[in-house]
């Protein structure tokens, strides 16, 4: 389905974005992936994708934070690969703190990850999407772009953030065949929530599985986790020529979460 197509995935080597990766280059797209992690584990993961999906992998390890490197990673990718069709932002923080108590530092640090890094790689990927007349930028937002939670400001408003500039780029591209949507997960088990689920284990004085269970079923009707393969699914889903007039919405993969 995407044979041919290029694909960069920001935060790629972990969780959600590495199942998108993963779901693209399954549908034939050559994809080139970023993020931290141990330099002999990542040529492993590259190599094995290369290997299962037969299409060219490619690593940039570059530091999202930084708007220089949001642009350096289009252009690396424009150069292996010829191109950017499809754009997934998907690089995220999280830190838990009452607002009053929130390190200035990482509000300062999640705004630049979740939400500016999104808006530098788009601006450097448009010219190429719209001088060829197609592209698919899909952001990954969260429940937390459509509603709020207690102890996370810099993450809600980051997250509302993507969710706004998502419609903003959807409406200046909708005649160019270029798509641009917000997928909005709830909880999905992933290094991510780790802390998350530790912190709820200690406060209800349980085991693990059961501060899983506090957490996921607190919030979520469904009680059960997504899986970073779920929101691949959905991604692949939203490259498809099928998905070509979805574009400036939300989509909610959260058990039931913003329907309450
Ligand atoms: P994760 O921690 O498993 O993965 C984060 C990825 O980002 C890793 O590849 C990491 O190396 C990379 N990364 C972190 N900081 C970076 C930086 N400065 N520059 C480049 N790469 C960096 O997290 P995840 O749960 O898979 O989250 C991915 C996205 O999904 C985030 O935007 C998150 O907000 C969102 N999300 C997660 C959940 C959830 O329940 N896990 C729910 C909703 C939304």
């Amino acid at each position: 389905m995407l044979k041919g197509k290029s694909a960069v995935v920001t935060g790629s080597t972990s969780g959600i974005g590495l199942g998108i990766a993963r779901s693209l280059a399954a549908q034939g797209a050559n994809v080139m992936i970023n993020g931290f992690g141990d330099p002999a584990d990542l040529e492993r993961l590259r190599a094995s994708m290369e290997k299962e999906f037969k299409v060219d992998v490619r690593f940039n390890a570059g530091d999202l934070s930084q708007a220089d490197a949001c642009s350096t990673l289009i252009a690396e990718t424009e150069a292996a690969f010829g191109r950017v069709d499809i754009l997934v932002n998907n690089v995220g923080i999280q830190h838990v703190a009452a607002t009053q108590d929130f390190p200035v530092a990482k509000w300062d640090a999640i705004l630049a990850i979740n939400l500016s890094s999104y808006f530098h790689t788009i601006r450097a990927a448009l010219p190429g999407m719209q001088a060829r007349g197609w592209g698919r930028i899909i952001n990954t937002a969260s429940v937390h772009g459509l509603v709020g939670s207690i102890h996370k400001a810099a993450y809600v408003a980051a997250k509302h953030g993507v969710v706004g500039l998502t419609k903003v780029v959807a409406l200046e591209n909708a005649e160019a065949n270029i798509t641009c949507n917000a997928i909005c997960p709830g909880w999905v088990k992933t290094p991510l929530v780790q802390p998350q689920i530790e912190a709820r284990a200690a406060l209800v004085g349980g085991s693990l599985l059961e501060g899983e269970r506090s957490l996921v079923g607190e919030k979520q009707p469904s009680k059960r986790f997504s899986t970073p393969e779920d929101i691949g699914a959905l991604a692949a889903f939203l490259c498809s020529e099928a998905a070509h007039n979805i574009t400036g919405t939300t989509l909610p993969v959260d058990g039931g979460w913003t329907a309450q």
